[in-house]
Order: C-alpha cells, then sequence, then structure tokens
C-alpha cells in the first residue's frame, strides 16, 4: 500500500498529548509512520497520497473494551414490566427470550449493524462477547467472515457457561480455544477465550478454560460482580467475595480481562490491582440493569486502568464517555473526579491495554494507523485546556467523519465504506423480527 499523509486541522495524540494545530500523520502500511506538523510531513513525504482532514480533529479511535454485538437485536423490545432485578433480568428475559434463541443468521445481521454503527460513531477496535449457547460450533467463524469485510479491529470470544449443563459450556471452551489458536499472532481478528460469572461456572470449569488460555497465551475475559446479586451467593456458597473465590484458584493475572466490577469492595479492588487485572468499565448498562456504580474513581486510585466499553447497549463511544464522566461526579457529590482528560484515556490508551492490542489508543510513529477525525467546528474555541472537555461532551457520533483501522480507510466525509448500511439495517431488522416471533 503506498503511503499517505493524512492532512489533519489539529491533532489530539493522546491523553497525555498537547493540541497541535495544523498537524497530521503520515501512514505507511499498517501503521502511522510520522506524526506531525503538515507542511514537515508534506515535505518529507512528498509522495505519498493526501487525504484532506484539514477541517478535522485528529484522534485515535476509541476502543470498545467490552461489547455484545448481538445485543441490538433486543433494543428497545418491550417487556410488558421492567425487571425487578439484575437476575430477573437475566432469567426471566435475556437469557431464555434473547441469548438462547440466537442462530447464525441472526448473530451474521447483527453483527455486521454493529460494526458499521460503531465506525460510523469512531470506534476503530472491539472486544466482542457473543452470548449464545446454542450456536456453537462456528458461531465466531461466523463474525469472522463479516468483521473482515467491514475492517475493523475485533477479538471475538463465545461466552462459556455451565447455565445449560457442562457440556454446551466446554463446546464455547472449545470454540474459542480453536479460534484463538487459530488467529494467533494476527493483528487484526483474533480470539480471546471467555467465561461468564462465579454463578455459572464451577471451580472445575473456571481452573479449566484459564489453563487453556494460559496455553494459547490467548487472554481471557468474564463479567464479574454486574451487581450485589453475584457477591451475595459467593458468600452464601462459598464464603467469599468472588475476587477472593476466583483468587483463591489462581485465576488472577495480567491477562485476565474482568468486565463490569460494579459490587466491588474496596479489599477486592486491591486484590485485582496487586494482580495486574484488565478491566472494562461499562457506565450506561450498568444503570440500565440497576446494578449500581462501578467504584472506578477507587480502582484509578490504586493504579487500576480500566477502559470503557458499551456492553452492546448503547454503541456510542461520545455517549458511554459521557455516562463515565458524568455518573461519578454525581454519585460521589464531587465535580472533581473523572476529569475528561481520564475519561478520553480511558476511551483510547487504557482501552486498548486492557484488550490486549497496545499498539493502539495513541497515535505515535510505530503505533497501528487506527484514527479518526472529529468535526472541528466547535461553538467555543478548541484550547489546550477544553480539548477533552469538547470532545467528549459536545460531540457525538454523528460528528465523526474519517475512520482509518489498520492504515485503511472505513469512513470518509462522514460516508461508510465497507458497510451498506440501509441493506445492514433491512437484514438485522428482518433477523429481530425473527428472534421475537413478529412479522
Ligand atoms: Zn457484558
Amino acid at each position: 500500500m503506498a503511503k499517505r499523509f493524512v492532512r489533519g486541522g489539529a491533532l489530539l495524540a493522546s491523553a497525555e498529548a498537547s493540541l497541535n494545530w495544523d498537524w497530521g500523520v503520515v501512514i505507511d502500511g499498517s501503521l502511522l509512520a510520522a506524526v506531525g506538523p503538515n507542511d514537515e510531513l508534506r515535505a518529507a513525504h512528498p509522495d505519498a497520497e493526501v487525504i484532506d482532514a484539514s477541517g478535522l480533529l485528529l484522534i485515535p479511535g476509541f476502543v470498545n473494551a467490552h461489547m455484545h454485538s448481538y445485543g441490538l437485536l433486543a433494543h428497545g423490545i418491550p417487556v410488558g414490566a421492567a425487571p425487578a432485578g439484575f437476575y430477573e433480568f437475566l432469567s426471566d428475559f435475556w437469557w431464555p427470550r434473547v441469548e438462547d434463541r440466537l442462530d447464525h443468521a441472526m448473530i451474521a445481521a447483527a453483527f455486521r449493524l454493529a460494526c458499521g454503527m460503531m465506525i460510523r460513531a469512531g470506534f476503530t477496535s472491539f472486544c466482542d462477547v457473543l452470548e449464545a449457547p446454542n450456536a456453537a460450533p462456528d458461531a465466531l467463524e461466523v463474525e469472522r467472515e463479516v468483521l473482515e469485510e467491514t475492517g475493523l479491529r475485533g477479538i471475538l470470544s463465545i461466552e462459556a457457561s455451565e447455565r445449560l449443563g457442562t457440556k454446551l459450556g466446554e463446546k464455547a471452551v472449545s470454540e474459542n480455544a480453536e479460534f484463538a489458536e487459530k488467529h494467533a499472532g494476527d493483528q487484526l481478528i483474533c480470539g480471546m477465550m471467555c467465561i461468564h460469572t462465579s454463578f455459572t461456572c464451577s471451580e472445575g470449569f473456571v481452573k479449566r478454560a484459564k489453563e487453556i488460555a494460559d496455553e494459547l497465551k490467548c487472554g481471557i475475559q468474564l463479567h464479574l460482580s454486574e451487581s450485589q446479586y453475584e457477591p451475595e451467593l459467593s458468600l452464601k456458597r462459598y464464603g467469599l467475595r468472588p475476587v477472593e473465590w476466583y483468587d483463591q484458584l489462581g485465576f488472577w493475572d495480567s491477562s485476565v480481562l474482568a468486565s463490569q466490577g460494579v459490587a466491588l469492595d474496596p479489599e477486592e479492588i486491591e486484590i485485582l490491582a496487586a494482580r495486574g487485572v484488565r478491566l472494562a468499565h461499562m457506565p450506561l448498562s450498568n444503570c440500565e440493569v440497576g446494578g449500581g456504580i462501578a467504584p472506578v474513581p477507587e480502582m484509578i486510585a490504586t493504579g487500576l486502568r480500566p477502559g470503557l466499553g458499551t456492553d452492546g447497549y448503547i454503541n456510542d463511544p461520545f455517549e458511554v464517555m459521557r455516562g463515565a464522566f458524568l455518573i461519578h461526579k454525581g454519585a460521589l457529590r464531587d465535580p472533581r473526579v473523572m476529569p475528561a482528560k481520564t475519561v478520553f484515556a480511558m476511551a483510547t490508551s487504557w482501552g486498548a491495554e486492557a484488550i490486549g492490542i497496545s499498539a493502539a489508543g495513541k497515535l505515535a510513529p510505530g503505533m497501528l494507523a487506527d484514527l479518526i477525525g472529529i468535526d472541528l467546528s466547535f461553538i467555543t474555541p478548541l484550547t489546550e485546556g477544553n480539548v477533552f472537555d469538547q470532545v467528549i461532551l459536545y460531540r457525538s457520533g454523528n460528528d465523526v467523519r474519517l475512520s482509518i483501522v489498520n492504515g485503511a480507510l472505513l469512513m470518509k466525509d462522514g460516508e461508510l465504506l465497507t458497510v451498506d448500511m440501509e441493506q445492514a439495517r433491512r437484514a438485522a431488522a428482518a433477523q429481530a423480527r425473527r428472534l421475537w416471533n413478529m412479522r
């Protein structure tokens, strides 16, 4: 691939960087070759193809650290009455009416539309958890084929649990193992081991999945204490809180990505920090299920670096960043917690580290060429002092005009180049009608 010079209006390389006007990047293949003033880049790379982004602010692409693509088939479906709690949400609604009914056609259609939505809104990479116990085997290959067409960077996994029996759970473990092995070393699409929770997986099951993940060096992810339900049950069953229970199994280390982490006590946070566990925070979906508010400022104070995820609920990084920015200020009655700069780091470099793609999340030579351009026409002047607040609070997915992943153009001038959104919407709507037995 020839070199490309993206001439930006301004550039913000990371949460630690300064705002630079008239800066751009040079892309060579899948990597960033140079980041700097437009004039210098042009002079040093005269033959590079020019992509005009002069009205845009170039920033690292956002990372969706925890996603359920299939979730959009269940967006806005009326349940009659709101579930009475987190467990009821799963047992009466989500498990029987969504997860257990998913098949390959539904999964593929939802996945394509979810990828299109993510590109549109500014995500360049994501970590997906398919929760479809009856869809193995080959569900991940179905997703991979779609993902390859869309050009996004993704980590794919299917959730393994013993909820419908150990046999089905083991099938999902094997599917993850086979997929991770087959795509090991692939920078764009790879796999990860995935289990559900301490209330749907036994000690032996958890240990086996972790051993396989360690052998394959593919990492392992799980849902952790999304509400008080899991710690209460764990205390009753084992006399231990969930983090302590996993800890005595030797489960925690830096290959583990724990999502949610809502109902954690200070000792549990200390354990996670001491073991170097990676985390993903979902401010919006935590509220949706009435799970509570995750102790994220406390996590960060102990040195943990959580990424941000949509959980497949509202798939727009700006909405999720606003959630993370606002919810903790309200809960702690302190406007100083969760500054915009921290939230920006969570959505970019911390998220990239959390999902194990540490070469993304920042714009610098040698890093992966994953970046987006957002409309620069802010109402109040954009300054060094307000750039993070302006981006998080006063932009939305609709303001993303340019998306480049792995050096390839996925969106230009606000037009998606790899996903036909009209067709994707129609196909997903047809599959959602199948799922809900509606005409
Ligand atoms: Zn989730």
